[in-house]
């Protein structure tokens, strides 16, 4: 059994809000939200962060690219953020790679 709690998500052993889910990608509400929209996207297949990703996940991580803009476009945002964080440096603290979508309220540049 794996450790990974977005593993257990993907496998329906851990509950979430899922707002999309096909047999290769997901997205579901972020327990902490850091604005009024706040979705996690994550492929199904462990992929621990995007600099782990292999030329073989490519259709994968394009397939999950696509869905982070269908669902943005369904939920009728036109103003929002994608990030990923890549390490603990970056912010990054569930080693199962996500796309963090942020929306509903102003985003500034640079990140902090
Ligand atoms: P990161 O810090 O970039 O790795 O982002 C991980 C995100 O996952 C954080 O924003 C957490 O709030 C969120 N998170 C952790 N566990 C869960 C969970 N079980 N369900 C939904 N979101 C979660």
């Amino acid at each position: 059994m794996s450790a990974c709690i977005f593993c257990k998500i993907a496998e329906g052993e851990v509950q979430s809000q899922t707002v999309y889910e096909d047999d290769r990608v997901m997205a579901f509400k972020d327990l902490n939200p850091a604005a009024p929209t706040h979705l996690l996207f994550i492929p199904r297949k462990h992929i621990a962060r995007v600099g782990e990703a292999a030329e073989a996940d490519a259709e994968l991580l394009g397939h999950l690219q696509v869905v982070v803009g269908k669902v943005a476009k369904d939920a009728g945002l036109k103003d929002f953020r994608v990030v990923t964080n890549n390490g603990r440096g970056a912010g990054q603290s569930v080693d199962h790679l996500h796309y963090h979508l942020l929306a509903g309220r102003r985003m500034n540049w640079p990140p902090g």
